[in-house]
């Protein structure tokens, strides 16, 4: 048997993961074994990577978003028998290729919106790395997904972990989820130390090595607010029965606990590599390339509330998780502004909650939302986050 794969956003730090994941799941031994063919391959602007990633898998179409690069990349594949697709649009035309059985979305942000609810309409299974598309629209895309009969697999750590321990019961026995966080690299911190935080000390994650905007993401522990939105919609979980707990280890990556009392944990080593395969081989387990657990080399395993005072991002995260419609597009939007800000030094890291906050305060919530309306809702927050940081800025030379 052979699985199809498309891998939008290749050249990410997910994406080249998922080529590593393919290349072990390919060369591990044993007959009538499922082989895993790269028939897509999708970059932004990183070229010479995706050129690389070509040679090496001969994908039948790539695809680069950013089509000032056409020409580049043609020049670099010169001779490949590859078809070379480009533009934003290029991403909706993958997701729907008969010749594709599993989308497998790494893009990063709003980008990968359009594909997945490609994806979901033409029941694909999507392995789905990418948050936005479930933050954003996660009641929409499920419904979509639902009524063609897609699956939709996470990627996400946490959410791979629930979605595993999920199958010990039914929906109606789960009585809570429990996603863990590490905590990122101010867990310690107090709040003081904290507001002047600079962009170094934001950037060293203590467990995970990911990019700049997911690193900052969880110094202010917005990714773990993401996490929760997403859960919400992906397991269909009222926002009540979400809670987060700090686990620094992060060996155990989220739990379920069901209506009697019992409590199953997903446990692994922190590594990207086992969520990515095991939404590659669902619903089969198979040999791969993620080093064992081995605990007793760990030896304790420590848990504490999370400090929502501190964390307020955290409170905010759950505020708009149970209220829904437009909150959660204007707190992921807001945010990705902020943080741009943050990392082109002109704003201090304090002020990335303080902007989703005013932006989300002034926002009046659309209980019901089309997708045109989310996506309005997404540009009206970002530009929020301008007028904000502009009329601080000129207060500030005034005084
Ligand atoms: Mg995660």
């Amino acid at each position: 048997m052979v699985k199809r794969i498309a891998i939008l956003g290749s050249t990410g730090s997910v994406g080249k993961n998922a080529l590593r994941v393919v290349d072990g799941l390919n060369s591990s031994a044993g007959k009538d074994k499922t082989q895993y063919e790269i028939v897509v391959l999708s970059a932004n602007s990183s070229v010479e990577l995706l050129a690389e990633q070509t040679r090496r898998y001969r994908p039948r179409f790539i695809a680069i978003t950013n089509a000032d690069f056409f020409g580049q990349l043609q020049d670099l594949i010169s001779g490949l028998d590859v078809e070379i697709l480009a533009g934003p649009d290029s991403l909706i035309e993958i997701a729907q290729m008969e010749e594709v059985d599993t989308v497998f979305s790494a893009v990063v942000g709003v980008a990968g919106l359009d594909a997945a609810f490609a994806a979901c309409r033409k029941g694909k299974r999507i392995a789905l790395a990418n948050k936005e598309p479930l933050v954003i629209a996660g009641e929409l895309l499920m419904r979509e997904a639902r009524d063609n009969g897609a699956t939709i697999l996470p990627v996400d750590s946490e959410h791979s972990a629930i979605f595993q321990a999920m199958q010990a019961g039914s929906v109606e026995e789960v009585s809570k989820i429990i996603l863990t966080s590490s905590g990122g690299p101010f867990r310690e911190l107090s709040a003081a130390e904290i507001q002047n935080a600079t962009l170094q000390e934001a950037l060293s994650h203590p467990v995970w090595d990911m990019g700049p905007k997911i690193s900052v993401d969880s110094a202010t522990m917005v990714n773990k607010a993401l996490e929760v939105i997403e859960a919400r919609w992906l397991f269909d979980m009222p926002a009540e029965k979400i809670e987060v707990l700090v686990h620094p280890e992060s060996i155990v990556h989220s739990l379920v606990e069901f209506v009697d009392g019992s409590v199953m944990a997903l446990l692994g080593e922190p590594d990207m590599c086992l969520p990515i395969q095991y939404a590659l081989t669902y619903p089969e387990r198979v040999a791969g390339i993620v080093r064992r657990l081995r605990l007793e080399e760990i030896g304790k395993l420590t848990f504490e509330r999370p400090n929502l005072e501190i964390f307020r991002a955290l409170a905010l995260g759950f505020e708009v998780a149970r209220i829904g419609g437009t909150g959660p597009a204007v707190f992921n939007a807001a945010n990705e502004a902020a943080v741009e800000e943050f990392l082109a030094g002109r704003i201090k890291f304090a002020s990335i909650v303080e902007l989703i906050e005013r932006c989300l305060n002034k926002h009046n919530v659309k209980k019901i939302a089309s997708l045109e309306e989310l996506l309005e809702a997404d540009a009206w927050a970002r530009e929020q986050v301008q007028k904000s940081i502009s009329a601080q800025v000129h207060k500030s030379t005034r005084t």
